[in-house]
């Protein structure tokens, strides 16, 4: 805002345009308005339909081991230098800053709808379940300026992205580009984005976006062709090239998807993960199979003199596949890590996808030097204030343990004091439900309270206790049964091991 205000001119903001379920794309909204100017409705906030449920499931629900993938995926640990960090591939940097979360006030539904904010029209079309699972881009008639959102970028996109998320639809991306020609493609002479620079002129604007529509349907029909030959998702990333008319093109080059990942997406997306071959059915998990191909062939020093060899010959992505075997079978030894460190720095610098650098250059970091500092993964207060209880719910539910709750049986009725929402919050058969508008007749517990109490305590930024104590909370019932609550919940250490293997993994199972 600093930034606008100081070079485009000062102004209020009169409204924010969600573009889509990506943090990057919403999690800064407490930087550009405050929670009072949107709840009394001066300053409106446009989403896609369904942005609240897929941003906070994305980002939240499975957002521990995302976290930790992402911090692989854009580098966060490498220092800038030649050798380190070069760029994320879609930015130059990660903003380190903190996150927030407004639940929109006005969803877009539909394609054509047209909206009108301090007097500047805008025209929207739906292009859910592609870049992302919701989001919209739009026109502006009065600039004849389309906006593609992240639909398209000057470089390829991922279909699957590294950190993990859902794969997405290359068709249906395709085809969302397609229709963005024809419903704008006559009327525009400017194209921009959410990211990169913008494509003055109409010719020019149409050819790059009839070529990144083209990207994404290659990649699509051509891994299947070569699926419905029987080839695997590794071979068919082995043999996918991009014709010169896509591939000559700076803004379709992998510099952040890859061809090769992308491929294989595509594959995951309409195949699965199984390739069909019973003999990976019921594959052992590498903890267990990584002595064994250890001892089959020929134990550790036997290994280190052929693989030295292999090394030097430049045979990088052999030489860390069997590497990675002996690390995981034994860490201690230094010789095999730091040459497993060499073999994915060599990985890093051939790449020209920033994420697989990135991921590379991490994971020589952690053989090097261990996890960094570590601590517990939690919401921070600003997501927590803005996530809605059934998001909120949901997400305990994925941290209950069941070991801690086999014989439990409890029914929390909790009645919010600052608004009519009641919910019944029940723990049976090793699950936790959550039901709006529902109350138990026998519960084990009736709780009052305000729903951002609620929201902080089960978030664990304050405890029942205090809560009581600043008069915030009442409780009625059994309060023995409710203090065992505090222990059904799993945390999870933000920072777990990747290329080096777990410790302590019985206790995470339980
Ligand atoms: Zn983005």
């Amino acid at each position: 805002m600093d930034l606008a205000n100081k070079y485009l001119g000062a102004r209020e903001v009169t409204g924010v345009l969600i573009t889509h379920s990506h943090a990057d794309h919403f999690a800064g909204i407490l930087g550009v308005v405050t929670v009072a100017d949107v709840d009394s409705g001066k300053v409106p906030v446009l989403a896609p339909e369904h942005f609240v449920d897929e941003a906070l499931n994305e980002n939240v629900l499975a957002g521990n081991v995302m976290n930790r993938r992402a911090t692989y995926m854009y580098g966060n640990l490498l220092k800038p230098s030649p050798t380190g960090i070069v760029t994320t591939g879609l930015g130059a940097a990660l903003s380190m800053g903190t996150t927030g979360f407004i639940v929109p006030t006005v969803n877009i539904c539909n394609s054509g709808e047209v909206h009108t904010i301090d007097g500047v029209e805008i025209e929207f079309q739906m292009t859910p379940g592609t870049e992302a699972p919701a989001e919209f881009v739009f026109y502006l008639p009065k600039f004849k300026a389309l906006c593609m959102s992240e639909i398209t970028s000057h470089h390829l996109h991922n279909v699957y992205t590294l950190r993990g998320a859902q794969v997405r639809d290359a068709l249906a991306w395709s085809q969302q580009i397609n229709e963005s020609i024809e419903l704008f493609g006559a009327r525009l002479e400017i194209q921009f984005a959410c990211h990169h620079w913008p494509i003055w002129g109409r010719v020019e604007a149409l050819e790059y976006l009839s070529k990144q529509r083209d990207l994404y349907k290659f990649i699509h029909d051509q891994t299947l062709r070569l699926a419905n030959k029987g080839f695997t998702k590794e071979e068919i990333a082995e043999r996918v090239q991009l014709p010169e008319a896509l591939g000559g093109e700076f803004y379709n080059r992998g510099y952040y998807g890859s061809l090769h990942h992308n491929t294989r997406a595509v594959y995951v997306k309409y195949l699965g993960y199984f390739d069909g071959n019973p003999s990976t059915l019921y594959a052992l998990p590498q903890s267990e199979s990584a002595s064994a191909y250890v001892e089959y062939m020929g134990g550790v020093d036997a290994i280190m003199v052929r693989i030295k060899k292999d090394f030097l010959a430049g045979k990088y992505r052999w030489v860390a596949e069997v590497l990675n075997h002996v690390v995981m079978h034994n860490v201690e030894l230094v010789e095999p890590r730091a040459l497993l460190a060499d073999t994915l720095e060599q990985l890093g610098y051939q790449s020209e996808s920033a994420p697989w650098r990135n991921f590379f250059l991490c994971g020589a970091l952690e053989l090097r030097h261990g996890l960094p500092e570590s601590s517990k993964y939690a919401a921070s207060e600003g997501i927590a204030q803005g996530m809605p209880l059934k998001n909120l719910f949901q997400l305990m539910a994925v941290r209950l343990m069941p070991s801690k709750c086999e014989q439990l049986s409890l029914h929390i009725n909790l009645q919010m004091t600052d608004s009519s929402s009641q919910w019944l919050l029940s723990i049976e058969n090793s699950v936790l439900n959550a039901y709006e508008n529902k109350q138990s007749a026998t519960p084990t517990a009736t709780l009052k309270s305000d729903t951002l109490s609620i929201k902080r305590m089960f978030f664990g930024l304050t405890s029942a206790v205090t809560l009581v104590q600043e008069d915030k909370l009442s409780v009625d019932g059994d309060l023995q049964a409710l203090a065992v609550l505090g222990e059904l919940f799993d945390a999870f250490p933000r920072r777990f091991p990747i290329v080096t293997p777990r410790v302590g993994d019985e206790a995470a199972m339980k």
